[in-house]
């Protein structure tokens, strides 16, 4: 696996306002250190001790992106330097969140996580849910989270129809959230969509950011759909 290779191949095919999450996990911090010598700055993990050691051991500069489903109980490990938590699927868990992220005196970022795919195994929000939120008087209190967008993962399938009108219905509700409760709110502004198979088609839906791993680091010895 040319790592540096293949982050120039994709980030060429990348337009401008569209960011590239590397998605590192179960990779070594070696293959990290070989992306972020190439000028890769922001990377993805799913899970928190994970990434707590990895933050550990790397430059303080990387971005780290939270991307996979996270417990209430595991915000603790990565709330003093995550990023951008993209998988936010819950008032509890922002709220939780909202707590963690006060004991380190900072306001952390999250994306509200959409239901999107076909399979039901998959998380996340539905629209009305999403509504439920930022509506809630709970969610209006919260002083140390910043909702930036939305997130969803596209039925795995072949059929690039079926995934286009998926990503489509993301940006939809995306510009309607954004319509009925961010008007002058620059910082919701995020799509995170598109993975190794689909990325392009998420792309020409409007995206701002991918999360590919296995089309840069090689597959996975593991595989983890969420
Ligand atoms: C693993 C994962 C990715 C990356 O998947 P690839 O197919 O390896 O690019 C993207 N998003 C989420 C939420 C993931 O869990």
């Amino acid at each position: 696996m040319d790592i540096k290779e293949n982050i120039q191949r994709i980030a060429a095919t990348l337009p401008a306002g569209v960011q590239l999450i590397a998605v590192s996990k179960t990779k070594p911090a070696e293959a990290i250190e070989e992306a972020y010598v190439w000028g890769q700055r922001a990377f993805g993990e799913n899970r928190p001790q994970e990434m707590a050691a990895k933050y550990q051991r790397l430059p303080k500069d990387i971005e780290w992106h939270m991307i996979g489903q996270l417990q209430e109980k595991n915000v603790k490990y990565i709330a003093p330097f995550v990023r951008l938590i993209h998988s936010v699927d819950s008032l509890k868990l922002l709220m939780k969140i909202d707590r963690e992220a006060a004991k380190c005196c900072r306001t952390i970022d999250c994306l509200l996580e959409f239901h999107i795919a076909e399979e039901t195994t998959k998380s996340g929000l539905t629209y009305e849910q999403a509504v439920g939120i930022v509506e809630s008087e709970e969610y209006r209190e919260l002083k140390n989270v910043r909702i930036a967008g939305v997130m969803g993962i596209a039925t795995y399938t072949e059929d690039a129809e079926q995934v286009r009108r998926e990503f489509r219905q993301l940006k939809q509700m995306f510009d309607r959230l954004k319509e009925l409760y961010f008007t002058g709110k620059p910082e919701f502004k995020e799509i995170s969509m598109g993975m190794s198979g689909d990325y392009r088609i998420a792309v020409e839906e409007g995206c701002t950011m991918v999360r590919i791993g296995s089309s840069i680091f090689g597959r996975r010895e593991y595989m983890n759909t969420k």
